[in-house]
């Protein structure tokens, strides 16, 4: 596990300038725990042994002073034993025991401990014994007789030359183990034979006798020789296990025996064990836990410097966007604000954040609406659709901008408030404006073209009908003057008159509207009304042309909403382009019909003309302002007129046919 990553990189300067155990400081930091932990397991795991240790002295303690006491017994049988042997020998040498009475003292010392096999008077050395008595549990087992006699010899030889009792060496026969006590008796009364006591002692029995039941539960014991060849054993609880062992040396004239003990307890480790495996169990756990915080740390450390990129990046982000920022808490605070809006409102960003409302950058006499946009927002009801409005800079100037809100969520997804894009809109609402300026000046200079061209028909035009009133008039002062002339022609001829002079009205009327500068007047318009309207001037252009034009309107069609003067000028337009498709045309083909019907719930209204038609490469450009095929053409026509029906939610559109044009006015139906 590599540390490197964890404490944040020293600056340059800093590393130059820090001591050295400043530096050690982040390696010690993160290795102090281990460390810790490490002297702590050390700690337990030393006490641990300790206490072990402890139990084991303790254990061992116990074990040699019961050896030493079970020693102790066995010793003291032995000699009490040998001192008993030694008062019947001592009255057999004064003569103080008849050697009748022999035999019953005998059996009386055989009683005296399970472990006396046998005990006999011998007379001249190994052989038949004189006397013998025997153990009559043992009863079938020649004890003596099975005992090797150099044994026997060597204890008789032995106590012989101590004068005293004595025991031989430990021996295996085929009743088991044992050992030989031997007592000079004297000389034997008329033979002058040496006697001899001889006792045999079974070692098992003795061992049997002499260790205590509690002691043999718990302990294996046995009696060697020093060669360490062992002669009798008592296992009552099985083999001993090595672990506590203790030997003690049973001191006896002539004999060296050793009593081992072995006891069948294990090491007492159960406990340390438990406590070792928790240790290490518990090592295990710290530096697992270790191991994870550290994963841990390094985990966060890597994701705080993700998150320090990704606030860098962002940063940068904002910093290099020419929109403006600006991010705002639930209380409408300014949190965050972009270098581009900054330049925006003429502001530092320090007097932008923090700042609750009302803003600096807002306009004074704008404050309500500002505000119903602001509780609008906070509360969430506003939408995320663009918001225009105007705010102010530092220095006083206006300048209108878009606002994009949307709401800001913290990482479980809770809003927090608002982040706006700010647009500064100022030049498009420059070039907004001069466009409209720009599309109104050229729909006057239509206008004015198309009454141009218009004039001269006009003055043609109206020379009719006031040639008409002229002549009227002058029928009715001829009649006048008859005086005899019936009331009823003269005002037939009045009536004809005004007629022609309202004819004329209506056509000036209309030019003076067309060419009137206006705004749109939107209202239900007939479409009936509005075609017959244009119809004085239709049939103006058409006359001249010899065209005849033919209108078919449907019956009970819905009023169309717009503003009849513009609706007219389309009209008009359409009309106009058709009469002059067909100039080239034989006379007889010269035919403008006008039709209007339902298009579901719109109105469409055709104007077809049986001219020379569209060429199939121009069909995109006819809409194309100043695209014209006339000599005399300006080219704004349509493309006005496409403006006109676009401004009234209609479409405008052509179909080539063979024979001509039909062009399409939809309309959509009144309110
Ligand atoms: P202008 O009439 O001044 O030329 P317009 O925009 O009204 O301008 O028309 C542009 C061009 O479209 C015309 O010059 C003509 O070539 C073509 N055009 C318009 N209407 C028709 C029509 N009904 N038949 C044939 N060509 C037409």
């Amino acid at each position: 596990m590599s540390t490197e990553a964890i404490p944040p990189p020293p600056t340059a300067a800093a590393s130059a300038a820090a001591p050295a155990p400043l530096r050690l400081w982040p390696l010690m930091r993160w290795w102090m725990p281990v460390v810790i932990g490490g002297l702590l397991l050390g700690a337990t795991s030393f006490l641990v042994n300790l206490s072990s240790i402890q139990e084991r002295g303790e254990a061992h303690d116990q074990l040699v002073t019961d050896t030493q006491w079970v020693r102790q017994s066995l010793q003291f049988q032995l000699e009490r034993e040998a001192e008993a042997l030694e008062l019947i020998a001592s009255d057999l040498r004064t003569g103080a025991l008849a050697p009748a009475g022999l035999e019953a003292r005998l059996r009386v010392f055989l009683r005296r401990g399970r472990e006396t096999i046998s005990v006999a008077l011998l007379e001249d050395g190994p052989g038949a014994p004189a006397l013998e008595v025997r153990d009559p549990s043992a009863s079938g087992i020649d004890a003596l007789a099975a005992v090797p006699s150099s044994i026997i010899e060597a204890a008789m030889e032995r106590a012989a030359r101590q004068g005293d009792a004595a025991f031989s060496k430990p021996f295996s026969a085929s009743w088991g183990a044992g050992i030989v006590l031997g007592v000079p008796a004297g000389l034997a009364p008329g033979s002058g034979a040496n006697r001899m006591l001889v006792a045999v002692f079974s070692l098992e029995r003795l061992l049997e006798e002499m260790v205590p039941w509690t002691f043999a539960q718990g302990h294996e014991v046995t009696i060697s020789d020093v060669t360490g060849t062992v002669h009798a054993r008592r296992n009552a609880a099985g083999a001993g296990r090595g672990i506590y062992t203790y030997q003690a040396p049973l001191d006896l004239p002539g004999a060296a025996l050793i009593l081992r003990t072995n006891s069948v307890k294990g090491p007492p480790d159960w406990i340390a064990n438990v406590l070792r495996g928790g240790v290490i169990a518990l090592a295990f756990f710290l530096f697992w836990s270790l191991w994870a915080l550290w994963s841990d740390v390094r985990r966060r450390v890597a994701a705080e410097h993700r998150l320090r990129d990704e606030v860098a990046f962002r940063r940068a982000m904002g910093d290099s966007a020419v929109i403006g920022l600006r991010a705002r808490d639930l209380d409408g605070r300014v949190t965050f604000a972009n270098p581009a809006f900054c330049r925006m409102v003429g502001l530092p960003e320090e007097a932008l954040v923090g700042h609750a409302p009302p803003m600096p950058y807002w306009v004074p006499e704008r404050m309500d609406e500002y505000r119903d946009r602001v509780d609008q927002v906070l509360s969430g009801q506003a939408t995320t659709a663009p918001y225009e409005t105007v705010f102010q800079r530092a220095d006083g100037q206006r300048f209108p901008v878009v606002i994009y809100d949307a709401p800001l969520r913290d990482a479980d997804g809770r809003q927090v408030g608002w982040m706006s894009s700010i647009i500064d809109v100022t030049e498009e609402k420059q070039a907004e404006e001069r466009e409209r300026q720009q599309h109104e000046r050229l729909q006057t200079a239509a206008r004015l073209t198309t009454m141009g061209e218009m004039a001269s028909s006009l003055a043609h035009e109206l020379n009719q009908p006031l040639g008409a009133i002229t002549s009227y008039l002058a029928g009715s002062l001829n009649l006048l003057q008859k005086g005899d002339a019936p009331k009823e022609e003269i005002a037939a001829a009045l009536a004809k008159a005004s007629a022609q002079a309202q004819r004329a009205g209506q056509v000036i009327r209309r030019v003076h509207e067309f060419v009137r500068k206006q705004e749109p007047k939107r209202m239900p318009v007939e479409v009936s009304a509005l075609l017959d309207d244009c119809r004085a001037l239709i049939d103006l252009q058409a006359r001249r042309d010899g065209v005849r034009v033919t209108v078919e309107v449907e019956a009970d069609l819905p009023p169309v909403y717009g503003d009849p003067v513009l609706l007219q000028q389309v009209i008009l337009n359409l009309t106009r382009n058709g009469i002059d498709a067909m100039a080239g045309c034989p006379p007889e083909r010269r035919r403008l019909a006008i039709s209007a019907s339902r298009l579901g719930a719109w109105v469409l209204i055709v104007v077809r003309d049986f001219g020379s038609g569209i060429d199939e490469s121009l069909a995109e450009q006819v809409f194309s302002p100043f695209f014209t095929t006339k000599a005399e053409g300006m080219g704004m026509g349509l493309s006005i007129c496409r403006s006109i029906v676009e401004l009234h939610g209609g479409r405008l559109n052509f179909r080539r046919l063979a024979d001509g044009t039909e062009f399409h006015l939809q309309l959509p139906p009144g309110q």
